[in-house]
């Protein structure tokens, strides 16, 4: 006879069905309606999806995804200063989602299928091996990501990289972010979770002064099922009760102060800086720049970087059409955009939110772009 099924701990359905019904009554006791919410990690929107959890959220309940997803937000001319490298014969290796983000004419997967040198890699170990294997040939690392892939970057160049490496870095920090998207005109959002992964790193009092200055409660949650809904229970309670504070609700691997080695390392190595994020907005203090310690390993400074090349083709005329920055900002669905599911699908992506397996379009069109079960008659 075969053993009962255990159930996972945090994927408890009858608990899933109790938080349901509690933030159902959280949600009503607000008293206007709908409230709304985002979460800022492409994590926890596949978690969402997957599990199925807004068949579970209250319809007054509105959670959005906002600018959560590293592959989205790397802005085109980013995209346009790798694939400027590669076909200037510079060896430039990155993240296999990258290959398909489109540039302002180019992803760095078309230049590969013209024969750029464009390697696809699993991390910047992986990134370094390949330098270290042909120490004749320059390696540039397209680093893209958050706080959680920034710090490893930084560990990478603390420690001893070959000279023929250098990085291309793309990398963006989150709290800056959420001041944008909070102050951005029309805004309702009431409320943020925050990343979990990326709160081990920064710890959870990051956000303080952002909840101090804006007034808006930030909750940090973990990937489960149920800790995405105790979340929201306890991220609703702060709203109804016009709380505005950081609660961490991912306590068994988040804590207040994060960890400090990976932060001093990372600010060690990188300075913030304003830059623009893919359809949202100028961010300051939303990218990451080497600081000039570290300029032997910027390949901004280490090679002249020609994307006026690029320009001088004819620009694609579907990529104006995208609504990826309306929906990283959390005022449109991916099912607002009239391409959706039609001319851009992830086989032929338009807009980088259906590239990464982060994106929302990407997640949502996975899941049959009917996120909230309800909504299939
Ligand atoms: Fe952009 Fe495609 Fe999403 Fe539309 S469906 S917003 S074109 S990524």
């Amino acid at each position: 006879m075969s053993a009962p099924l255990r159930t996972l701990e945090f994927r408890d359905p009858l608990k899933a069905k109790q938080l349901g019904a509690r933030l159902s009554e959280v949600v009503d006791q607000v008293g206007r309606e709908p409230v709304s919410v985002m979460h800022v990690c492409g994590s926890h929107e596949q978690a969402i999806a997957r599990f199925g959890l807004r068949s579970a959220f209250p319809k007054k309940l509105d959670v959005v995804m906002g600018p959560g997803c590293p592959v989205c937000i790397t802005d085109v001319p980013e995209v346009d200063e790798a694939v400027a490298l590669a076909l200037q014969g510079v060896r430039v290796a990155t993240y296999g989602d990258m290959l398909r983000v489109p540039g302002t004419v180019k992803s760095l997967g078309d230049v590969r299928g013209e024969g750029a040198k464009v390697e696809v890699v699993y991390g910047i170990d992986q990134a370094l091996e390949l330098a270290r294997a042909t120490p004749a040939e320059e390696l540039v690392f397209f680093a893209t990501g958050f706080e959680t892939t920034a710090v490893a970057t930084a560990s990478a160049l603390l420690h001893d990289p070959p000279p023929n490496f250098s990085v291309l870095s793309a990398h963006k920090y989150i709290p800056p972010v959420m001041e944008i998207v909070t102050e951005m005109p029309g805004s309702r959002i009431e409320g943020f979770l925050a990343a979990g992964h990326a709160a081990v790193i920064t710890g959870s009092n990051v956000f303080e002064q952002f909840v101090r200055d804006h007034g808006v409660p930030v909750v940090v949650a973990g990937f489960e099922p149920l800790d995405i809904l105790a979340a929201l229970v306890r991220l609703t309670e702060l709203v109804r009760d016009r709380e505005p504070k950081v609660v961490n609700m991912f306590p068994r691997c988040v804590t207040a102060e994060g960890n400090r080695v990976a932060q001093e390392q990372l600010w060690q190595v990188f300075t913030p800086t304003g830059g623009q994020w893919r359809g949202i907005a100028h961010v300051p203090n939303g990218n990451l720049r080497l600081r000039d310690d570290f300029a032997r390993f910027d390949a901004r400074r280490r090679f002249t970087i020609d994307v006026a090349k690029l320009w001088a083709y004819a620009p694609p005329r579907l990529l104006g059409q995208c609504r990826c920055g309306e929906i990283m900002s959390g005022s449109k669905r991916p099912s607002d955009c009239a391409l959706f599911g039609k001319a851009c699908v992830p086989e032929s992506p338009v807009g980088a939110c259906m590239v990464s397996t982060e994106g929302t379009c990407r997640i949502w069109h996975q899941y049959g772009g009917h996120l909230d079960l309800r909504s299939v008659s």
